[in-house]
């Protein structure tokens, strides 16, 4: 018998052999295996793939990726399990040396010569076997200051080399309970987050590495993976230190009181000086000869079984994962493209931002022909605000509502004392059954000021209100162009005002016309002040001659008045009053619905014609002049947080479609290999 066969996987159908040369006591490492050229022809692409996606860094774009993430408590073994895996030296020992995220990507290569460099803030760093550890330890300084500190910013440690296994993972600080000196207070916070971020995604492996001389169940890292990984199906538990404490490990694993899922592996790794190889040597003598290690299953002990069945683990849940990870790209990339469409474009002559700033104009003027014009409010359905017809024709209603509203008696202490005054200060010689006109005007004119503030005050607040809607629309229609906005909307202000202006002009000149004439082609007039005068004589009849003098006179359209303070004057000077009054109660009816009605028409045409003409003029006007800062120029340079934006998304669409690409092909090659 030449040589011993070890069966050593379990995860797989098809059988992994590792040969066994009892001469030398070499193990020859899984890959040099026969079994392991089919591996080569069908995982290897997968994990290219992956560690291609891992290259372009689609991490950033928040797609996980399955990876095998290290953890143990500090000098649990951790760093040594990965230097018997690659084959290098790591720092190692007591203390805290790994402080940021070590990414070690293993790659086998033909080529005897390894190549070994450092990757961390975009920069390649090469190093070789004997300057591993300084190098490390130099870029952890750089990425995490020289002190004790740590930091998540990843540093990628690329090992190309024969006889290493195809194999990512993540090397995480240790997790300390209690800060040796030197470290910041919070060191177990920062580090249970940092290590809780890489094991917390189903996508993640968790390789538990404990040490044998503990008890697995006071381990803050089987804490830890139980958190994100109860039932285990995704923690493979390596075992080190089985030189140091043989007794009972076998229990201790078959007992699995930790609930490992994939299983555990135990491992003796280098010790003080010695090589790579004499360490797998010395493991595999131990293994096979201490009389209570040898009773461990052989499927479960040495490196090279750890490295096989990372291989296949790795390439399990990287088939598995392959179909999601398409999907997300996809979706990254249809979300990255829809908002890069959604950013303002790029303006390259003063051609185009004229012809930008048109398009902006010509949108915002039908927006606002539809709102304030045709009342069309499709674009706002659910903003009553900006349902501007409406809006403005409940303005009108209670502004006319308010006007009419206004009491007569507010202006008049008593009944016709008003009237009798004036008539007396107009005094002229002549018959006195002619109602002297100038006494008319004089009340026509109170009346006509003690409501003037009002239209004046409407037409303002209607302006007020059309600002609102001018500045909403603009906004919307400008939204894309940052840089020119502010200027489009303060021209939108000034034009209103310039209009705010121009309407209170023509509304005060529409009420003072009243005060000027009397004057109405309605015949409601005459039908009014006929029927208010019929009951003239009966009013004075009350006043002068009732026997009885009553105190009050019950008159249509004004309810009962006082008529007792009237009795000093003479009949004619009451009736002259009486009628003065009811011609003026008729014809101030009409003026007040007349004020309303111009209003109204004052109103529509001038909303018609700010939208039609004004508008254009006016926003054109500032834009470009070179006086108000040119505002047109503007739009030619970019806002550096648009253009910061456009950047990122740019360099996002560009990964995630290279991501694409090479995920695809990779897909329809392996369509199949999800259930491995
Ligand atoms: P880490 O803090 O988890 O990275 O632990 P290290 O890899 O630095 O190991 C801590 C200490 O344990 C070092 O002194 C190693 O030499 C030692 N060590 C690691 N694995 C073994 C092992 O299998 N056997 C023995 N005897 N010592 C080990
Ligand atoms: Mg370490």
């Amino acid at each position: 018998m030449g040589s011993k066969k070890k069966v050593v996987s379990n995860t797989s159908p098809s059988l992994a052999i590792v040969e066994v040369n009892p001469n030398n006591n070499k193990a020859v490492v899984p890959i040099e295996a026969p079994i392991v050229s089919s591996y080569n022809d069908r995982i290897r692409p997968l994990l290219d793939t992956v560690d291609r996606l891992r290259n372009l860094n689609v991490m950033r774009e928040g797609i996980q990726l399955p990876t095998i993430v290290v953890v143990g408590d500090q000098s649990s073994g951790k760093s040594s399990v990965l230097e018997s895996l690659a084959g290098i030296s790591l720092p190692r020992g007591q203390g805290i040396c790994t402080r940021v995220p070590l990414v070690m990507r293993l790659q086998r290569s033909p080529s005897p010569e390894p190549e070994i460099w450092l990757e961390y803030n975009d920069k390649v760093v090469p190093t070789d076997e004997e300057h591993i550890a300084e190098a490390i330890c130099a870029a952890t300084d750089v990425i995490a200051g020289s002190g004790k500190g740590v930091s998540d910013t990843p540093l990628t440690l690329h090992v190309k080399k024969a006889g290493v296994p195809d194999i990512t993972m993540v090397d995480l600080p240790g997790i300390t309970r209690v800060p040796v000196n030197g470290q910041p207070e919070n060191i177990y916070e920062q580090i249970s987050g940092m290590v809780m971020k890489y094991i917390e995604p189903q996508e993640s492996i968790i390789l538990n590495v404990l040490s044998a001389t503990v008890d697995f169940t006071t381990c803050e890292s089987i804490r830890m993976s139980k958190q994100v990984d109860k039932t285990g199906e995704r923690t493979l538990a390596v075992v080190t230190k089985a030189d140091m404490a043989p007794d009972g490990l076998l229990q201790k694993v078959t007992a699995d009181d930790v609930s490992i899922g994939l299983g555990y592996v135990c491992v003796r790794n280098r010790i003080g000086e010695e090589t790579y190889e004499e360490a797998r040597v010395q493991e595999e003598l131990l293994f096979r000869t201490h009389p209570m290690l040898s009773l461990i299953d052989e499927e479960i002990v040495g490196i090279p079984v750890l490295a096989h069945k990372l291989m296949l683990i790795q390439a399990t849940m990287i088939s598995r994962c392959l179909p999601e990870i398409v999907r997300k790209i996809n979706q990254k990339m249809e979300i990255a493209v829809l908002e890069l469409n959604k950013l303002p474009m790029v303006m390259a002559s003063s051609g185009e931002t004229l012809m930008a700033l048109m398009d902006i104009i010509g949108s915002a003027k039908e927006s606002l022909l539809r709102l304030l014009v045709q009342g069309d409010f499709s674009e706002y359905s659910d903003d009553q605000k900006m349902h501007c017809t409406a809006r403005l024709a409940e303005m009108l209603n209670q502004f006319s509502d308010n006007l009419q509203a206004q009491p007569q008696a507010a202006i008049e202490e008593e009944f016709l004392m008003v009237e009798i005054k004036l008539l007396e200060e107009c005094k002229c010689i002549g018959l006195p059954n002619f109602i002297p006109r100038s006494t008319f005007l004089a009340i026509l004119s109170q009346h006509v000021d003690a409501i003037h503030a009002k239209p004046v005050q409407f037409i303002k607040e209607i302006w007020d209100y059309i600002e609102l809607v001018l500045s909403s629309v603009i906004g919307k229609c400008s939204d894309n162009f940052p840089q020119i906005q502010s200027a489009i909307k303060r021209a939108g202000r000034n034009l209103i005002s310039k209009t705010r202006e121009r309407s209170v002009n023509r509304v005060t000149e529409i009420v003072e016309m009243e005060k000027l004439t009397d004057y109405t082609c309605n015949p409601d007039y005459m039908t009014s002040w006929t029927q208010k005068t019929a009951s003239q004589q009966n009013f004075i009849k009350a006043v002068l001659y009732d026997e009885e003098k009553p105190k009050s006179f019950s008159l249509h359209g004004f309810g009962d008045v006082q008529i007792s303070h009237l009795r000093n004057y003479h009949a004619h000077l009451l009736q002259q009053a009486f009628d003065m009054k009811m011609r003026i109660s008729s014809y101030w009816t009409i003026v007040l619905r007349r004020i309303v009605d111009n209003l109204a028409l004052y109103l529509q045409f001038s909303v018609k014609n700010l939208v039609n003409s004004q508008f254009q003029k006016e926003i054109v006007a500032e834009m470009v002049d070179p006086r108000a800062g040119g505002g047109i120029e503007r739009m030619l340079e970019e806002s550096p947080s648009v253009a910061s934006k456009r950047e990122k998304l740019k360099n996002s669409i560009k990964l995630l479609k290279e991501s694409k690409d090479v995920v695809a092909a990779i897909v329809d090659q392996n369509s199949g290999y999800g259930d491995r």
